[in-house]
């Protein structure tokens, strides 16, 4: 039996790497069965620095990815045919040159950081076979409103919690889906789907966290590589595309959050694209709070400027939360409970995002036309009506014109309310429920008024 092979590589990492992906091209040889990785910098802060430096390994072989190494620790990582180590794809060792990149999200001092690889190679046969994973079957329900989230991760990323541990939060607080979006990786993406049943929708999706902004792809089938979004030989428009003409949801995430150097690539920084071709924006992320309100601006402004697109919510878990009383799901009107009606339905903008209350808006013409959520009238005068429910005493129903609030009123419990608007007075509208410390309980996504001559 051939003896292991080790391989050792180390270098030297600045401030000059920042936000750069560096590539080491490394050998495979044949009839390598599995391979251990260890990846390790140090040190681990900078001096007289709260923060870490923050430095992920992405592995490749010959033909796609394998694996990201999220969290660098002394245990390290392995990949052979039949399973590998969380964050990994299982599969054959090709030989060949496997490349890896080092991409340093945030390196915050010029004092220069070493890194050192150490690879395993083993040559003793597999007896174990590759685990294949069968999506899970959910009887159709038909055309009806669902609640779920789009946005969660598990330890394939940066998360606490393995697959099944997450789909089980999500059972117990009785939504109808869920979506496993983890940090550059679908290596959980089989399992969690694999766990739908009649009860829960497990929808598959990636968070792309790059260095300059996240974006969270719902429905995916295969991977999408942002490493050479350097502004020129792909900018995020196009790789947006990418995403878009696979049938997936792009959602440009948390696009408010602290950018560098608290959160090296969460802030939205991509210019060419405010909000260009994005399908969807997270204007509430985890917990309402101040910078989500600033998202929910933002949607208005885009709104304003003429684009379409969706306002989503996703909790952005990453562990057991102690509450998720001020978070949100989001409530879709789909043709079926099925990965394909929920992305439809959210492209289209059938769904209201709410912590709790259900809030339905809808409106017709005087000529008798009628719209829900997400559909355009044509001009002339409007009358909507909304109605609500699971609300309380001191909360308050806004309606909003064009980013602008017209109307504000205190409700309680359940209700209706209608409201007749002349002609030419607003593009778009949306109703919010907010409690007395005008924290968001819900909103909906606009209907539409086309211009004349527009349709
Ligand atoms: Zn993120
Ligand atoms: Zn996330």
């Amino acid at each position: 039996m051939q003896k292991p092979q080790s391989i050792q590589l180390h270098g030297q990492l600045t401030s000059a790497d920042m936000r750069q992906t560096r590539p080491i091209p490394v050998q495979m040889p044949e009839g390598v069965t599995q391979v251990h990785f260890r990846f390790r910098y140090s040190p681990k802060f900078a001096p007289n620095q709260r923060l870490a430096h923050q430095i992920s390994l992405m592995i490749f072989d010959t033909e796609g990815p394998r694996f990201e190494i999220s969290r660098p620790d002394d245990q390290g990582i392995w990949i052979h045919e039949a399973e590998a180590s969380p964050g990994g794809m299982a599969g054959p060792i090709q030989p060949g040159t496997w490349q890896l990149f080092i991409l340093v999200h945030r390196l915050l001092s010029d004092e220069p950081v070493r890194y050192e690889l150490d690879i395993t190679l083993s040559f003793d046969p597999i007896e174990r076979q590759p685990r294949s994973w069968q999506p899970g079957l959910v009887a159709s329900r038909g055309p009806g409103w669902y609640r779920g989230d789009l946005h969660a991760h598990s330890i394939h990323s940066d998360g606490s919690l393995d697959v099944p541990e997450l789909v089980n939060f999500w059972r117990e607080q009785g939504v109808d889906f869920m979506t496993l979006s983890d940090h550059n990786t679908l290596s959980g993406v089989a399992q969690v789907r694999s766990l739908s049943d009649d009860d829960l929708l497990t929808l598959g999706g990636i968070e792309l966290s790059t260095y300059w902004g996240h974006a969270v792809a719902v429905g995916v089938r295969r991977w999408f590589d942002w490493r050479k979004l350097d502004g020129s030989q792909l900018t995020m428009p196009e790789l947006a595309q990418q995403v878009i003409d696979a049938g997936c949801l792009f959602t440009i995430a948390h696009p408010m959050d602290p950018g560098d150097p608290m959160c090296c690539g969460c802030r939205w920084e991509y210019d060419d694209m405010m909000p260009g071709n994005a399908l969807a924006v997270e204007v509430w992320n985890g917990l309402w709070s101040a910078r989500n309100q600033e998202a929910l601006s933002w949607f208005y402004r885009w709104l304003n400027q003429g684009h379409r697109l969706t306002a989503v919510s996703g909790t952005d878990l990453h562990t057991l939360p102690k509450s998720i009383r001020r978070a949100a799901v989001n409530v879709v009107y789909a043709q079926e409970l099925s990965e394909p009606a929920i992305v439809d339905a959210l492209k289209a903008g059938r769904s209201y995002i709410s912590s709790g209350p259900e809030l339905i808006l809808t409106a017709h013409t005087s000529a008798g036309e009628a719209a829900m959520i997400g559909d355009t009238l044509p001009p002339g005068e409007i009358t909507l009506r909304t109605t609500w429910r699971g609300s309380d005493d001191g909360d308050s129903l806004r309606l909003v014109l064009d980013g602008k609030v017209y109307r504000e009123q205190f409700v309680a419990g359940s209700g209706e309310m209608s409201w007749t608007l002349a002609p030419g007075s607003a593009k778009w509208f949306v109703v919010e429920l907010r409690n007395p410390s005008n924290d968001l309980l819900a909103v909906t996504n606009p209907i539409f008024v086309a211009t004349a001559g527009s349709l």
